[in-house]
């Protein structure tokens, strides 16, 4: 399977040195070649599997001659262990056709570790097999960050740095990347927003000396194995509920948009999906896009649900490379014209592809607040506000006929302020990660400066 670059210009690569690479060298994003496809019969034989065998039957296809059939069985073994709920992903009925999928079972309590866990694995058997270092640097809101440190820490071939904005995380997130007390874990709290921190990342990444020099690697939602990794519960969860035999719905609290294009992934390799809905909180330049065909950034304003406070939303070059046929010129030209003017116009055909397989819809603080408290009392529920925002959405545009799946995308305990206030009750951590609270932090604040970060990282790295 070959992985071809959004913007065009990009080496060709498989499946694990794109996974290795990240960002492509022409500034896209990885994709495969064509979509492997799995038959009704493939899909209905699903049902039953437990999640990592079911993992194996999505993922097998897109990953060819990068990994032998029992490297990927054990990764995805060891991938998983760690997760607090023997089903990975379990399903919780809110409502008649509403269901709940929790992706907050893993060790940083977000779906993220679903991602991350499986590629930490992957990570590590390449680069044993070629003798190589890497030097992650990931930005993150929170989330991302902590679960790269989880999947790397203590790794021999890897050094993980993460760039998070000073003060704009949770405790529990923060904390989540400050204690791990292993040698090749870095935090580092950059004097900026997360946008600085995506950024000047992206600055790493195109600074190729330092990016050949450190081998520099990504895994930030852009890279493409995590997409894939995402795709699987989206197959658990649909079999559980009667696919191949009848549609679901999916919503998808959004923020760079590579949950949800896990999604369509799932759709396009033959799952029975009848809407995928993007759900936005108030920084909602998705739902403003695939609304007026504008892309159009605005800047960023804090929300009660940090993970989905983007400002551009990476992984949605991958839907528009699709929704433009797979012209990479036309893409590349669009993310030029939004580089130099904050944002471009979505061309007729374009938008109509894209809303033929994407609905969006947005709701305010108040609404998710709402939610938190109104599904308190409905089912014992508690969500965490991201997961808050896909409910209400969920509800308002949802199809009662069809069994509508949103998704849980963390655990209430990572964001305890938002839901007491909505609902009045302190959700308590897990009593595996009790201890969170009394380890000792360890983490640098470093300036908005790319020389800065840059001799930092060369100089904590392990040689
Ligand atoms: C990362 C994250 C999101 C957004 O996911 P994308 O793949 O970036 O769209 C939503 N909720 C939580 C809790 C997250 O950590």
């Amino acid at each position: 399977m070959r992985y071809v670059s959004t913007r065009g210009q990009a080496p060709v690569l498989e499946f694990d040195a794109a996974m290795l690479t990240g960002l492509a060298r022409d500034g896209g994003l990885y994709v495969p070649e064509t979509v492997p496809e799995l038959a009704p019969a493939e899909i209905a034989a699903l049902s039953g599997l437990g999640y990592e065998e079911t993992a194996l039957r999505v993922m097998r296809p897109f990953t060819g001659a990068a990994f032998t059939e029992t490297e990927l069985t054990r990764a995805i073994e060891t991938a998983y262990r760690g997760f607090g709920h023997a089903a990975r992903a379990p399903l919780v009925q809110l409502a008649a056709n509403h269901f709940l999928l929790e992706l907050f079972h893993g060790p940083t309590l977000a779906f993220k570790d679903f991602a991350m866990q499986l590629i930490g694995q992957l990570f590590q058997i390449a680069l044993a097999r070629e003798g190589r270092r890497i030097t992650i640097v990931g930005a993150t809101s929170g989330d991302t960050g902590s679960a790269a440190i989880e999947a790397f820490r203590g790794l021999d071939n890897v050094d993980v740095f993460i760039l998070f904005p000073e003060g704009r995380v949770s405790d529990v997130q923060r904390r989540q990347m400050t204690t791990p007390s292993e040698a090749n874990v870095h935090a580092i709290a950059l004097q900026g927003d997360f946008d600085d921190c995506q950024a000047r990342l992206k600055d790493m990444f195109n600074d190729f000396a330092f990016r050949d020099a450190v081998g520099l690697a990504g895994v930030n939602s852009i890279n493409w194995a995590r997409v894939l990794a995402q795709v699987v519960y989206y197959f658990t969860s649909a079999v559980s509920l009667g696919a191949p035999d009848r549609a679901m719905s999916f919503t998808v609290p959004t923020g760079n948009f590579g949950d949800i294009f896990a999604g369509y992934i799932a759709k396009r390799m033959g799952l029975p999906v009848a809407d995928l809905v993007v759900a936005t909180n108030q920084n909602d330049i998705l739902h403003r896009c695939l609304t007026t065909g504008r892309y159009e950034t605005r800047g960023v304003t804090p929300s009660i649900s940090p993970s989905m406070d983007i400002q551009v939303s990476s992984n949605f070059e991958r839907a528009l490379f699709d929704a433009y046929g797979r012209d990479s010129a036309t893409v590349a030209d669009a993310m030029e014209e939004l580089k130099a003017t904050g944002r471009f116009a979505v061309g007729d055909n374009a938008l109509s592809g894209l809303r033929a397989n994407f609905r969006s819809g947005r709701v305010s603080e108040d609404e998710t607040l709402a939610a938190i408290a109104r599904y308190r009392t409905a089912t014992g529920e508690l969500l965490c506000p991201h997961s808050a925002v896909g409910v209400a959405v969920a509800d308002r545009l949802r199809d009662p006929a069809t069994p509508m799946i949103t998704l849980a995308t963390a655990h209430p305990a990572k964001f305890p302020d938002a839901v007491e206030r909505a609902a009045g009750i302190r959700p308590a951590l897990p009593p595996r990660m009790a201890n969170l609270f009394s380890l000792p932090e360890r983490m640098t604040v470093l300036p908005n400066d790319l020389a800065t970060l840059e001799r930092f990282v060369q100089e904590r790295r392990r040689q």
